[in-house]
């Protein structure tokens, strides 16, 4: 009797994505990541791969609340990388860099430690979704203001029909998965 050979494969992390519609409101199609993150070789998988976008003169991953904290805090610990949290408004207990930006409807802000990183750190901006790209885009200001450099933006999601990519269009922008 002759064995079946095993075959090795990638886990299918993409299929683990779940659609919710008309959520938080009536004609957004959120994507869930949660049934993702909740699946250990799903979860493993997805890390592998933004992890194989990251080259070895990254310092640093820089993750935006909340959503890129799991993925970032994963990264940084598998790559030995330290996580600095860019946080919504009276998070974050130190001094301060704010940066306000325009939403559909209003304003939000973003804060980051002002001593979280300076001139010659060289890092990823991690999120797991980018919609219109005005949270990576902030973030990329905030990252600026201390003076370091911005090697990509890293997402697991990118909603390309939404053209984040133009709001960030002096910076290196990476997705593993595109919904048209
Ligand atoms: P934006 O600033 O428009 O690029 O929005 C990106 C942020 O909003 C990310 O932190 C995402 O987690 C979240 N987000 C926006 N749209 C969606 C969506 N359709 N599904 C899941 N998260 C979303």
């Amino acid at each position: 009797m002759t064995a079946t050979p095993t075959k090795l494969t990638t886990p299918d992390w993409q299929s683990f994505i779940r659609d919710v519609p008309d959520f938080p409101k009536p004609g957004i199609m959120f994507k869930d990541i949660t049934p993702l993150v909740a699946d250990g070789k799903a979860f493993s998988a997805v890390v592998d791969e933004l992890a194989s976008h990251i080259g070895s003169d990254v310092d640093a991953i820089v993750g935006i609340e909340s959503r890129g904290f799991i993925f970032g805090a994963a990264l940084a610990q598998k790559l030995g990388l330290g996580l600095i949290t860019v946080r919504k408004p009276g998070k974050l207990p130190a001094a301060v860099h704010a940066v306000e930006y325009e939403l559909e409807y209003g304003v939000d802000r973003l804060e980051i430690h002002r001593d979280a990183l300076s001139k010659g750190h060289n890092v990823v901006i991690v999120d797991d979704l980018l919609a219109t790209g005005g949270t990576a885009a902030a973030t990329v200001e905030l990252i600026k203001t201390l003076g370091a450099d911005i090697d990509a933006c890293l997402f697991v999601i990118e909603l390309s029909f939404l053209n984040g990519k133009q709001a960030l269009a002096d910076v290196n922008v990476r997705s593993l998965m595109h919904v048209d």
